[in-house]
């Protein structure tokens, strides 16, 4: 075992409602397992002399944010002329053709800026959900499950999937869609090579049909079967627009709830993103389900989708986590930014004494990690995994404030200076560590001119 003493930070959120004066004196981790062995009271230290200690009196410390919902490979499409100002289905039906010309290696690239920009503003687990596989990209996931290992970041890759093209009353243009077949083998290839389970899990696997207007529900209801079958989880996108919902009525003749139950998806093995729109007796049913939600307010106030009933989702029982959602739509993977944005937008729909900071801090970290199905990440206590941010709130931006974790999110935190996975330090001075981020960005860029330009 080695030890290393994160001492006395200026403030700590240690998340699920935990009093953070338990822990002012910093906390222990054990570096070589990756986990925290021990909280330090105010003016304490540790029982066993650490090996190691690190002066955190100038650093604000949070559990890591887990950001539950983004398609990295839209980081090749930021602020797209096109569709910077359409609404979702619009959007959609004019990039469909653009994502269909990625390749493995703009996977690979789109990829890598999305996870070191989440990583540097104090994200250290992400879902990504992957649905396009044109021509030499089947290797997708595998590509990205490298770039999570290189970079030393948790991740929840989803297996995502399109099969309703345009011919038959779906969305997306026919070459982007496969055959269900397909689909499932490849789906259970990624859960019984990658999957990891139980604490300190790095890659896991989950199924994610894209939406009720891309895919069958036949393939909606045999992922179910599958996921059920090799135990894992299940993520899609439901009630993020109206449209969505006329969608629905007209081809199922049920609104998105009723849909998700018809095809055996509302369980608490399911996390939806985005969730706008839903009703009083929609809510109560999956919060009694514990069907999560990936809140994903930058997006919906982007494509101007709506506001999600996030406060009444919670207090229904239905686990609410925060997700950046793709880069397409947001245009940033900056996760400290997204849980300001949670802040803010939902104080519109239900006032400022309700939406507390700790409150949308505890949705990007305790409540993300429960839509992820985890309990070892996203809150900080003894023998859960060292995964944490650190911010120094300093500068003008933070010059006059008072309390420094409010300060976070009110004065507008943009990036973290250090973050630990695992117990390892992944940033370091704001920078993901071993990354050549200048070369990076060069090489993604040409990729993203490329892509547009067909
Ligand atoms: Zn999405």
């Amino acid at each position: 075992m080695s030890t290393l003493w994160l001492k006395n930070p200026s403030a700590i959120h240690l998340g699920a409602e935990t009093p953070s004066d338990i822990a002012a004196g910093g906390l222990v981790v054990d570096t070589s397992a990756g986990t925290i062995v021990e909280v330090v009271a105010a003016g304490g230290t540790p029982i066993d002399p650490p090996d190691q200690t690190f002066d955190a009196s100038a650093y604000v410390v949070t559990p890591g944010l887990v950001n539950t919902h983004h398609h990295f490979y839209q980081t090749l499409t930021r602020a797209w002329p096109p569709v910077a100002n359409s609404k979702l289905f619009d959007w959609l039906v004019t990039l469909y053709p653009v994502w269909a010309r990625l390749d493995a290696e703009a996977v690979r690239l789109a990829t890598t800026v999305a996870m070191a920009e989440l990583l540097e503003s104090g994200c250290t687990t992400t879902a990504d959900h992957h649905y396009l596989f044109p021509h030499g990209t089947d290797v997708s996931i595998d590509v990205q499950v490298e770039v999570a290992r290189e970079l030393g970041m948790r991740a929840v890759l989803t297996r995502g999937s399109m099969n309703l093209g345009e011919a038959d009353g779906g969305l997306p243009p026919q070459h982007t869609v496969q055959d269900p077949e397909a689909i499932l083998a490849d789906s259970e290839r990624l859960v019984r090579t990658y999957h990891e389970r139980g604490e300190g899990a790095r890659i896991q696997i989950a199924l994610a049909p894209c939406s009720p207007f891309s895919v069958s529900t036949t393939l909606m209801a045999e992922s179910a079967a599958l996921a059920e079958e090799l135990d894992v989880r299940l993520h899609t996108h439901l009630a993020e627009t109206r449209d969505e919902e006329d969608y629905c009525l007209q081809h199922f003749g049920m609104r998105t709830v009723d849909y998700l139950e018809s095809v055996g998806w509302l369980t608490d093995r399911t996390w939806v993103a985005h969730g706008i729109h839903f009703d009083d007796g929609e809510i109560a049913r999956l919060g009694a389900a514990g069907t999560a939600v990936a809140h994903c307010p930058s997006s919906n106030m982007r494509l101007a989708s709506g506001i999600a009933r996030a406060v009444e989702l919670q207090d229904a029982g239905a686990p609410v986590g925060i997700g950046v959602d793709g880069s397409a739509s947001n245009d940033s993977s900056n996760m400290v930014r997204e849980v300001r944005q949670a802040l803010y937008v939902q104080r519109l729909r239900y006032g400022a004494e309700a939406v507390t900071t700790g409150r949308a801090l505890d949705w990007a970290t305790t409540g993300s990690a429960a839509a992820l199905g985890r309990t070892d990440i996203g809150t900080l206590r003894v023998g859960g995994q060292a995964d944490l941010a650190l911010f120094r709130p300093e500068g003008l931006a933070f010059s006059g404030s008072h309390d420094p974790l409010t300060a976070l999110l009110l004065c507008g935190a943009e990036r973290a200076d250090r973050v630990m996975v695992a117990g390892d330090w992944r940033v370091v001075d704001s920078r993901v560590v071993g990354l050549d981020t200048e070369a990076l960005v060069a090489r993604h860029s040409q990729a993203a001119r490329g892509l547009v330009a067909g």
